[in-house]
């Protein structure tokens, strides 16, 4: 790990200009993580664009400095970058249209996915809780100065990403990074406040539908439901403000698989996946073409037919579930 760090130290010390880009359907590790190595390589001196190509959810877009920090594909395309450091995803179609500029310069991928594909230059691919633990080690070897802005910023990937250090992916380094960070300043209450205090009532709304079509398999142990373009239009929510209830599902007694199906684009669904013990989701994931964590997972699929791709996943499941009992 410290050498493949040291590698990453060597090349932003060569370069002026660098693009930090993060995946698309962002989350709250991904937004941090981009902001924070933006942040922090400002603060050295770098010139440095933050992408993402897609939109930023509301929950999210009001965060501090995410509006200023992060900016859309078009900031990039005369941008003379020499580097290029990807944060977060775990594959090339993850980053949109910045992996075209892979063609041409150098890159760095710096991600804690198991299914990542290694499609940078140097590849700092770990297993860390959060994509946000890994730029903070990055930006201690590149003695970054810490003030409670860079640190709040960092703060909110681990926060997230461990569903606010609940899931099993919280190891002792979850909370020797979070102890540094608030001494540093970082704000854990505003980070509360704003991902879990802050819900449109109308996404309450909608989840009442949701439940009304959620569905359950194998003894109760899996459940599934979805959210449709139609569902989304009753309450007046955006696609991008769509609501992730696949944690709601999990939390159900004797659940060890959920399953949501969210209509993004007409005919165009993601798959968002959670186990709650011992099934390997990401396994589902790959097969389908995405990838993830093996208690966190997704993919995207184009279908005509909801119900037909609800049986397919459903199916596949199963199908490995079975492969367990044996
Ligand atoms: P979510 O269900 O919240 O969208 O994603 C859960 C996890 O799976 C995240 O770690 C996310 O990066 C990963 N993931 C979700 N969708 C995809 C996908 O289409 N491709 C890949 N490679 N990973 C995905
Ligand atoms: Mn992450």
């Amino acid at each position: 790990m410290v050498r493949t760090l040291e590698a990453i130290v060597g090349e932003i010390k060569k370069v002026k200009n660098i693009i930090v880009v993060g995946h698309v359907m962002p989350d709250g590790d991904d937004v941090s993580s981009v902001l924070t190595l933006t942040m922090a390589l400002e603060k050295i001196g770098k010139n440095v664009r933050g992408v993402i190509d897609d939109q930023i959810p509301g929950y999210l877009e009001e965060f501090p400095f995410i509006k200023d920090k992060i900016k859309s594909y078009d900031c990039v395309s005369k941008f003379p970058a020499e580097l290029i450091i990807s944060v977060d995803a775990s594959s090339p179609d993850r980053i949109g249209r910045v992996y075209d500029h892979f063609k041409f310069t150098r890159s760095v991928v710096i991600d804690h996915h198991a299914t990542n594909t290694y499609f940078g230059n140097i590849n700092w691919v770990d297993k860390f809780g959060a994509a946000a633990q890994m730029i903070l080690r990055l930006n201690k070897m590149l003695e970054v100065e810490y003030d409670e802005d860079l640190a709040t910023a960092n703060l909110l990937g681990i926060a997230t990403d461990t569903g606010f250090f609940r899931y099993s992916n919280t190891d002792s380094t979850v909370f020797e990074d979070v102890a540094w960070l608030v001494k540093k300043g970082g704000k854990i209450g505003l980070i509360s406040n704003m991902i879990l205090e802050n819900r449109p009532l109308e996404n309450l709304k909608l989840y009442k539908d949701f439940l009304d079509v959620m569905k359950l398999e194998r003894e109760n142990t899996i459940a599934y439901s979805h959210i449709t373009l139609d569902m989304l239009k009753k309450y007046n929510i955006a696609p991008k403000d769509s609501p992730s209830f696949v944690g709601e599902l999990r939390s159900i007694k004797g659940v060890e698989v959920a399953v949501t199906f969210t209509e993004g684009e007409p005919g165009l669904y993601h798959v968002s996946m959670r186990s709650k013990e011992w099934f390997d989701v990401s396994k589902v994931a790959v097969t389908f073409g995405g990838g993830g964590h093996p208690r966190a997972a997704g993919f995207s699929k184009k279908s005509d037919n909801l119900a037909e791709l609800e049986n397919e996943t459903i199916n596949e499941i199963i199908k490995l579930m079975e492969s367990y009992d044996k």
